[in-house]
């Protein structure tokens, strides 16, 4: 079979991943026409912006989507006419955790890729090469073909890809012009090779041709699952040890610079903090954990829950210690929470450890000040409601301040928590931020991101991750 020659994508879903993903294919492919559709229209409506304040905040994209929107590269509501004109379709939809029924607190909520490809099978007069873009459960392919299968037209085939995204916010330009690999599963059928190198064509646009990874569906689904799953074992794994350490005496920094110096560790991703956050890797280790059970794999389920597990206790650990630092009482007094994403160079607040910090400093009674470089107050409001939703919105105002500086936010505080690694956070002014606290004054670095014999110096009491000492 020969390969389909792409001329026009249309991807399902505008979000943090399909967004960026297409915009870039956009740029590298200006022969191909590109047609980002949502339902949501205010999302679409921030990516047609004319002056271009998009719906997400990522280092380079705005260039990117200045380059090619209106020349190859569209966003729309028309979900329709995307699917209608399209050779190639990505589902780039949510599949967030299932919050209720079977599975709830584990499984996938695979509705929304339900509905896309339900809308996919309805719309489509001619064949399509349908891409997973989104991150699902092993073997969700199959379920697509059939729904596919059994709602299309005469005249109308199919042939599902998957194609994971690897890319991290805050660096998902450069993730995507230079990814480390692309990875393409298929049926390993002469129409799935043709439609898996019809997709190898798109990236090999810009990727070189060694680093496009062509595989069967299911280990490509699976691949995903475990890719998300390793990188946060890593995190958990040194945070596990960063608890030893201020048990012991020993510093973090010092064990995972030893340990990275292993050729076979690696020195990468092995950085103590306050714990991992984020859409994905807990939402995946879940997915990995409910797919081992489903296989009747209860032991391999208990290992990789463990690593969400740890993630929790090392955001329990690290607001104990505030409070324990704090004299064993935090209550009417003000914290400084530094950032609320739940990384630096992006607006994402999705399981951010900020959340749970100040969740677990309202309950203490604390009065919390916040500040982020990026976060809209209204997403900050949204996320504190969510996490407290018995708790009436007037009342968490009356105990969270939202600040425009850091400054402002660290006035009259008795404690700077450090809560994302900003790098806005390095050029803090920190003899001033001192004059401003009361004293004792203390920083609690989350991120081990400032110098903490510099801040000694000035007069602050600094407790960063993974060291014993406090003074
Ligand atoms: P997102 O919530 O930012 O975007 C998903 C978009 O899909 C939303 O705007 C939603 O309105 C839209 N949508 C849902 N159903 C739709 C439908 N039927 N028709 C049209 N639009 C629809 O999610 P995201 O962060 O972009 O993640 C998307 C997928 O990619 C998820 O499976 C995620 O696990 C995976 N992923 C995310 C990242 C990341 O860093 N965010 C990285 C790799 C993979």
């Amino acid at each position: 079979m020969s390969a389909t020659k792409v001329t026009k994508i249309c991807c399902i879903g505008a979000g943090y991943v399909g967004g960026p993903t297409c915009a870039v294919i956009a740029v590298k492919c200006p022969h191909i026409k590109v047609t980002i559709v949502d339902l949501n229209a205010a999302r679409i409506a921030a990516w047609n912006s004319p002056d271009f304040k998009l719906p997400i905040y990522e280092p380079g994209l705005e260039q990117v989507v200045r380059e090619a929107r209106g020349r190859n590269l569209f966003f729309s509501t028309d979900v329709d006419k995307g699917i209608e004109e399209a050779d190639l379709i990505f589902v780039s939809v949510n599949t967030p955790t299932k919050k209720s029924g079977v599975g709830a607190g584990s499984a996938a909520d695979l509705n929304y890729v339900e509905l896309a490809t339900r809308r996919i099978a309805t719309v489509a007069n001619s064949s399509k090469i349908v891409v997973e873009k989104s991150t699902v459960p092993c073997r969700t392919a199959e379920s697509m073909r059939t729904i596919l299968e059994a709602n299309s037209k005469p005249n109308c085939r199919f042939d599902i890809l998957s194609n994971p995204e690897f890319l991290a916010e805050g660096t998902a330009i450069s993730d995507l012009y230079n990814p480390d690999r692309v990875l393409i599963g298929s049926l390993q059928t002469p129409e799935g090779k043709a439609a898996s190198d019809a997709l190898v064509s798109v990236y090999a646009n810009w990727v070189p041709t060694d680093r496009i990874l062509t595989v069967g569906l299911w280990s490509s689904e699976l691949s995903k699952l475990a890719a998300n799953a390793m990188l946060a074992q890593r995190i958990s794994s040194i945070n596990a040890l960063s608890a030893i350490c201020e048990a012991t005496g020993a510093n973090i920094d010092e064990v995972a610079h030893a340990i990275g110096y292993d050729s076979r560790v690696g020195p990468k991703f092995l950085k103590a903090s306050v714990g991992f956050g984020g859409s994905c890797f807990q939402k995946d280790i879940l997915n990995l954990v409910y797919l081992s059970e489903s296989c009747h794999l209860p032991e391999v389920a208990a290992y990789w829950r463990q690593v969400v597990e740890i993630n929790e206790y090392q955001k329990r650990r690290f607001s104990k210690r505030v409070v324990d630092t704090l004299f064993n009482t935090i209550t009417g007094k003000r914290i400084a929470v530094l950032g609320f994403a739940f990384k630096a160079d992006t607006g994402d607040t999705r399981e951010s450890a900020a959340i749970t910090l100040i969740k677990d400093f309202q309950s203490e009674r604390a009065l919390v000040n916040v500040y982020d470089p990026q976060v809209e107050h209204s997403q900050i409001w949204a996320d504190l409601q969510e996490a407290s939703p018995l708790i009436p919105l007037d009342s968490i105002k009356k105990q969270v301040t939202i600040c425009n500086s850091a400054l402002e936010a660290c006035k009259d505080a008795e404690a700077v928590v450090i809560a994302t690694e900003w790098k806005e956070f390095l050029e803090i002014d920190w003899e001033a931020v001192y004059q401003n606290m009361n004293k004792p004054a203390f920083v609690f670095d989350g991120r081990l991101l400032v110098d903490a014999d510099k801040l000694r110096k000035i007069g602050f009491k600094v407790t960063t991750i993974g060291r014993a000492e406090v003074a």
